[in-house]
């Protein structure tokens, strides 16, 4: 075998994640009655744009000298700090609440990460994820970290290099780690002008709340199918970002995500969690909010928890 392919010399690569398609489609663009533009986060190895940020994380964290990872998400976080841990041929322990689905426990298992199930929420799992941490261990949060923003800041990098700008820019909302790593990728490459719609379903929308607030709110529970939206809490410096940069905050309802992804699949062939169904969802149906501008990109975050029949479930 050759020497580059064995554990002992992990493969030389710069990141974690590849560079995803960027393209006009003409489906969304003749529903919506725009030009939508996709970025295909959805296709990353681990199914989200999770790994930008969780990648980068993780190198760093090598390059310290971590010798293993451990992290607190029974979602799309947790199977990118899995794959994460195997390119780097580190060890990982994943920390998930008893609600995790065993489809998502068997997709971290899957990249020979340890699962360790704790509480009955997030909250909970995450708090032991962090006790646990001793020394040589490095914890990647799932959203809430600069390391991760700047990871995540790289697909707008590849946007800018591809395509004029576009008029606006849709994503979905959970703890607020993407629409921090977006708004990084934006000022950084000179499209600070450009307005952000910040999507959340109902239940979930700890965002919205927020601003409606004033300051990061904690919403009581989480109430919706989005699973992967659901941060009770969003990250100070997304609340932050909606004082400094044009975001218009927007909650859809689960039927819609939902229904989003039934029309994505016939669109684009392409399965997303409702999570990223939230963002598709304010193309497609053309919320008020969207209604100003001609050219639309929207990130196609992606999400590997949901099945067909998971979404042939909620949609009936
Ligand atoms: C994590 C995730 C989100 C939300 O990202 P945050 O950084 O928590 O705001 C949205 N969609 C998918 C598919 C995700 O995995």
């Amino acid at each position: 075998m050759p020497q580059y392919r064995t554990n002992t010399q992990p493969l030389p690569m710069s990141h974690l994640h590849i560079q995803t398609p960027y393209f006009e489609s003409r489906a969304l663009s003749h529903s919506s009655g725009r030009s939508v533009w996709l970025k295909m986060e959805a296709l990353q190895p681990p199914g989200s744009f999770k790994i930008r940020g969780v990648g980068l994380k993780c190198q760093e964290a090598v390059k310290q000298g971590a010798t293993r990872l451990i992290s607190s998400s029974g979602g799309n976080a947790g199977i990118a700090v899995a794959y994460a841990g195997r390119q780097l041929s580190i060890p990982v322990t994943v920390v998930v609440p008893e609600t995790t689905t065993d489809r998502a426990k068997a997709l971290i298992r899957q990249e020979n990460a340890d699962v360790v199930v704790h509480g009955a929420s997030w909250q909970e799992a995450n708090a032991l994820a962090v006790s646990m941490v001793g020394a040589g261990d490095a914890f990647v949060h799932p959203f809430d970290d600069a390391l991760l923003w700047r990871g995540h800041a790289s697909m707008v990098d590849e946007m800018a290099q591809a395509a004029d700008a576009p008029d606006a820019i849709v994503l979905s909302v959970g703890g607020g780690g993407l629409l921090c790593g977006v708004l990084e990728g934006l000022h950084r490459n000179g499209w600070s002008g450009i307005p952000v719609i910040a999507v959340e379903t109902r239940g979930a929308d700890s965002l919205a709340q927020a601003v409606k607030a004033g300051y990061p709110i904690e919403l009581p529970a989480i109430q919706s199918i989005a699973s992967s939206l659901g941060a009770r809490q969003v990250a100070q410096q997304a609340f932050d970002w909606t004082t400094r940069h044009t975001i218009h905050s927007v909650v859809v309802s689960d039927q819609q995500a939902v229904r989003a992804c039934e029309s994505f699949i016939q669109d684009q062939r392409i399965v997303v969690e409702p999570a990223c169904g939230a963002a598709l969802a304010a193309v497609y149906d053309h919320v008020e909010e969207i209604r100003a501008y001609q050219k639309v990109a929207v990130i196609v975050c992606g999400g590997v928890t949901a099945t067909l029949a998971h979404l042939k479930n909620w949609g009936s």
